[in-house]
């Protein structure tokens, strides 16, 4: 296999970079409930899964996604490697002396093959990761567990709210008592 460039040559190379964003949660749209109804038809507004940061902090009605920014760096490259695996550069980046590597189908003459091919790449990864990021808002596993338990606990203290209002009862009736 043959390098396409040499030592000192001039080369793109595209770069990206990620940033964070907050869009409305699809799942509630932004109101941070959910409505889940029960077999016996019991309708429960509980906190929305899909936005829900986790700890104790309530859903924030908005979840992350990233945007990706492309763009082309010019490099020279320093050294070539050629092996079974394929070619491999090692590059200077203008203004620091740190070194990076590239593969073969990374380094490209101009700018513009360097910007499509930031581009192509840049387009899969948003895509894969926030696939990723959506799925978890489509987790209603949870949230019925979450209903459950929530519903657990408020019959756990209907029945220590009934108990401690017999005993303010008692106690009431026992001061009305004659002495
Ligand atoms: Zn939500």
């Amino acid at each position: 296999m043959d390098a396409r460039f040499k030592i000192g040559d001039r080369a793109f190379k595209a770069n990206y970079g990620r940033h964070e964003k907050m869009v409305t949660c699809p799942d509630c749209l932004g109101s941070t409930k959910v409505r889940v109804i029960l077999g016996d038809g019991t309708e429960l507004a509980i906190d929305c899964g899909g936005c829900d940061p986790g700890g104790y902090r309530g859903s924030t009605g908005a979840v992350k996604q990233y945007d990706y920014s492309t763009e082309a760096r010019p490099y020279t490259v320093t050294s070539v490697k050629v092996s079974m695996d394929g070619v491999e550069y090692e590059l200077n980046h203008f203004g620091g002396g740190v070194y990076w590597t590239a593969k073969d189908g990374e380094l490209f003459a101009t700018v513009e093959e360097a910007m499509a091919d930031g581009e192509r790449q840049r387009a899969e990864r948003e895509a894969d990761e926030n696939k990723r990021l959506m799925a978890k808002t489509k987790d209603a596993k949870s949230w019925a567990w979450n209903a459950t338990y929530h519903r657990k606990c408020i019959k756990d203290h209907e029945k220590q709210i009934e108990y401690h209002k017999t005993k303010v009862q008692i106690c009431a009736a026992k001061a009305k008592e004659p002495a």
